[in-house]
């Protein structure tokens, strides 16, 4: 027996993964997003164009018949549709591809978090040729515009003035027709402070893995991820309501089983739910997360029950635990990144990554798609877990060069 792993070539989620599966001895086939065109000349075996996902998943189903596949799990948002289609062509547990759709499309999922009475900023989708000047007259402010189907915050800005609409809904739309998609999301801004959520849903409900604090202000124009710690510094109530929140958006969006990441933001009212996807949380982050007596990976727990293994606990280390996803300060080459040392140094530091390449250019939200790098800290007291990160950061500088514009006047 093996389990489909569905993978785009760039994401940060295979090497956890492989090491579990290793760890778990389960055999992995590695279905990879390989464009059709390209397919022929690839040397991945399972090659799969994640656009096509009724092809995609025939190719599984096709592949199952000459080798039995246990499970088909995506690791990015990207597969999370073709893994669910796959799962019930096949007859294996899985989450309804409806409900796979809407932990993807920012716009079915408000639609669908609204029907299940789930509390929800003001929302409306328009297409991306429709006029700005018309819907900047008609919006609440302050408003935040994004893509429905990217993610890490790419293409999201905040608007407080219909002149900040205009601006704000050329760059999106720009993020957009680079990317995929033909609409923008406008929704109310929820003020507030911000957690994320990491859980599994089970037959048993939700099981809340960790809640993550994200102490840096999130308040726009553009909303980088910075700063993650768990456990949460809020109070068990609130914490109490997170969960529920996060239960509650999961059934309405109709989501069965497998990893959940959702963010929220928290404030007088309680928790409103940002969004919550049908995955495990990006990065490099899950390095942050331990459970139970053996100290496995979240990668081991997901792994576990897609193979109907048993699963010791789902109890997070008592530790505190946290990352820093370094920002990409500017647009340019990355030409260097020195004080690496003296930021590993820093007490309660573990480790920091660069994962950037060298001398190649690197983007800054709204546009950007990546991070410099991340920061893992550890220690018995949240506040100086996160105060780790932020001396360590300190400590790095970066050369970026900026980018060279060559004008051509005239024509060539
Ligand atoms: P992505 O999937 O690209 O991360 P999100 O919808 O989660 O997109 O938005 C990214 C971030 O932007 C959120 O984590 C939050 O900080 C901010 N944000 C998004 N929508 C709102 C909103 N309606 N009100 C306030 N902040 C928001």
């Amino acid at each position: 027996m093996s389990i489909v792993l569905l993978m785009t070539p760039n994401t940060y989620r295979a090497r956890p993964f492989a090491q579990a599966a290793k760890k778990l001895g389960l055999e992995v086939v590695w279905g990879v997003d390989v464009p059709t065109e390209l397919a022929a000349t690839s040397p991945v075996p399972l090659p799969l164009d994640f656009r096509r996902p009724d092809e995609a998943a025939r190719t599984i189903v096709e592949l199952a018949a000459r080798k039995p596949v246990q499970a088909v799990l995506a690791l990015d948002d990207a597969a999370s549709t073709l893994a669910a289609q796959a799962g019930a062509a096949l007859g294996l547990p899985h989450n309804d591809p409806a409900a796979a759709v809407a932990a993807r499309d920012k716009y079915v999922m408000r639609r669908a978090l609204q029907a299940g009475g789930v509390r929800c900023p003001r929302f409306e989708s328009f297409p991306l040729e429709a006029d700005p000047a018309e819907i900047a007259a008609q919006v609440p402010y302050p408003c935040v515009l994004k893509p429905l189907l990217l993610n890490g915050s790419r293409g999201v800005i905040r608007a407080n003035t219909a002149q900040e609409f205009a601006a704000a809904w050329a760059r999106v739309r720009a993020v957009v027709r680079q990317s995929v998609g033909d609409s923008i999301l406008v929704e109310d801004y929820l003020p507030g402070g911000e957690v994320a959520v990491e859980g599994l849903l089970t037959t048993d409900g939700l099981q809340v893995l960790a809640i993550f604090d994200k102490p840096d202000p999130l308040v726009g124009p553009y909303f980088e991820e910075t700063i993650y710690v768990t456990p949460s510094r809020l109070p068990p109530e609130a914490q109490a309501a997170i969960a529920r929140a996060t239960a509650e958006a999961a059934r309405a969006l109709g989501l069965r089983m497998g990893p959940i990441h959702a963010e929220l933001r928290v404030n007088d009212d309680g928790p409103w739910i940002i969004e919550i996807a049908g995955r495990s949380i990006g990065g490099l982050c899950s390095a942050t997360l331990r459970f139970g007596p053996s100290a496995t990976s979240l990668e081991d727990l997901i792994l576990r029950q897609a193979a109907g293994m048993t699963i010791e606990s789902f109890e997070r280390e008592h530790a505190g635990r946290g990352v820093m996803m370094i920002p990409i300060p500017a647009k340019g080459l990355l030409r260097g990144v020195e004080g690496l040392a003296e930021a590993e140094s820093v007490a309660g530091i573990e480790s920091v990554e660069i994962t950037a390449r060298m001398y190649y250019p690197v983007t800054p939200l709204p546009e950007g798609e990546s991070y410099l790098g991340f920061i893992f800290a550890h220690g018995d007291d949240p506040a100086r877990v996160e105060a780790a990160l932020r001396e360590a950061h300190g400590k790095l500088r970066f050369e970026i060069e900026p980018e060279i514009r060559l004008e051509v006047r005239g024509g060539l």
